[in-house]
């Protein structure tokens, strides 16, 4: 089943170390960072990993971002080839294209 919008955006300065969740969205920042984790809203549960870069445009090398209040946006859509997703991430919600 498609998800509508990610519950929460978890902030990490490491590795994750345990399975990831399929609504949150991880934001690694740090040595590590920043990029962008979560599982594929679209149900396959495919691990998606996105280097970010705040004002960039991506997405040939990363996706711009911004982070406030605890919501996540993504610049532009991604499109996972995998399962031919396609989707924006607006302040934690999922706009499916
Ligand atoms: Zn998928």
């Amino acid at each position: 089943m498609r998800l509508m919008a990610f519950h929460r955006v978890e902030v990490l300065a490491e590795p994750l170390l345990t399975p990831p969740l399929p609504d949150v969205l991880y934001l690694f920042l740090g040595e590590i960072g920043p990029a962008v984790g979560f599982l594929c809203p679209c149900g396959c549960k495919t691990w998606t990993y996105l280097r970010i870069k705040e004002g960039a445009c991506g997405p040939d090398r990363e996706w711009g971002y911004s982070f406030h209040d605890g919501k996540l946006s993504l610049t532009p859509s991604v499109l996972d080839r995998r399962c031919k997703s396609h989707f924006f991430i607006r302040e934690n919600r999922v706009e499916w294209c």
